[in-house]
């Protein structure tokens, strides 16, 4: 076992045989988050990157058959901000110290290429030192090279699974895979920080699907890996289905650390919403992110994509004072900085 793990912390490839015993956890998981947490720390020291999610609109055009806002869910409530309303979230977030501001939402034709080109444009000629990411789904190439010519620094996408048998069954027919790789592909190319990232314990998912992941990651490279339990969502067709385990999560965000040593990790709200330590637990096991919600709290409940989405407390910005101690208590500090990716470094 730490033999496997040296091989991997080395940058070596491994077998598939090898992956599958390393994700399938058989063995002590304790040695795993902390040799995560040792290359985590010669990293990025014991530094905690904050970002200020802003969820920007529950529209959606999309039917993914896991997600709360899909747009078949009649039974959603949906909003919009407005420029001003995201400017003043992004007000707030200064004050508290957020350098970078990520701009979230389904995917919804009201954000036009112009309209998200004029809210880039204007947060940066505002907080010139901070970094904005977007996560507003799948756009073609010309729209991703239109905001990144606005200012945007980063791109959130995630490739949901890397196995396109899995990702044929939880999504419709009219989303398909290559064209979402193609997107990453794309946003890396055009020169975004680029974070793709897999729901743990998706339904129908198997440990060839998780595989499939670590091979997409070692040879995608990305700049930052979202990684969360699925969790239900009541008015989805897999409102039955189990959530995705936490210790599987947070395997595979220490594998992940182990392959990727220079990538940015958060400890997602999924994994704050399945335990009350996830987020902590997290850290442990080799994140260096958190995202508090930044949105304005009269929307934040809208934003609905699984059952019991935490956005208040230590989620919520406003809560940071205490997401600060928390994070101390496990050993680490948040810290003021824009929190670039030191991939390759
Ligand atoms: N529309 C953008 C996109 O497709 O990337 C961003 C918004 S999308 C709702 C953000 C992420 O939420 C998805 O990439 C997915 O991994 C996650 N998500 C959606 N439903 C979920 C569920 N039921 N459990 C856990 N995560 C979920």
């Amino acid at each position: 076992m730490r033999g496997l793990l040296d091989k991997l912390a080395e940058g070596c490839e491994l077998t598939e045989q090898e992956w599958k015993f390393l994700i399938a956890g058989s063995y002590d998981r304790n040695l795993l988050y902390a040799r995560a947490d040792e290359v985590r720390r010669k990293h990025y020291g014991t530094n905690v990157y904050i970002r200020g999610l802003i969820e920007i609109t529950s529209y959606c055009r999309n039917d993914c058959f896991y997600c709360g806002i899909r747009c078949s869910n009649t039974k959603a409530r949906r909003y919009r901000l407005s420029e001003e309303e995201i400017l003043a979230c992004c007000d707030s977030g200064y004050q508290l110290g957020f350098r970078t501001f990520v701009l979230q939402g389904g995917e919804d034709a009201f954000f036009t290429t112009e309209r998200v080109a004029q809210i880039v444009t204007a947060v940066k000629e505002k907080y010139p030192d901070c970094a904005v990411t977007l996560s507003l789904g799948e756009r073609e190439r010309a729209v991703y090279e239109a905001w990144y010519q606005a200012g945007a620094d980063r791109y959130l996408l995630r490739h949901e699974t890397a196995s396109k048998e899995h990702y044929e069954k939880i999504h419709p027919q009219e989303l398909r895979y290559e064209h979402r790789i193609q997107c990453l592909q794309d946003l890396k190319q055009i020169g975004y920080q680029t974070g793709c990232g897999f729901m743990v314990g998706s339904p129908y998912q198997s440990t060839e699907a998780l595989l499939a992941d670590m091979q997409f990651l070692r040879k995608f490279q990305p700049h930052m890996v979202g990684i969360g339990p699925f969790i239900p969502h009541h008015d989805t067709p897999f409102r039955e289905c189990a959530q995705g385990s936490l210790t599987q999560t947070l395997t595979m965000v220490a594998l992940t650390r182990l392959l990727l040593p220079g990538t940015l990790l958060p400890a997602t709200t999924a994994l704050g919403t399945i335990h009350p330590e996830g987020r902590e637990l997290g850290l442990k096991a080799g994140a260096n992110v958190v995202m508090p919600n930044l949105s304005p709290a009269a929307v934040r409940s809208q934003y609905s994509l699984y059952d019991r989405k935490a956005c208040t407390g230590d989620e919520a910005a406003e809560g940071l004072e205490s997401l600060k101690r928390r994070v101390e208590a496990a050993g680490y500090q948040v810290v003021t900085d824009r929190g670039d990716s030191r991939l390759g470094q």
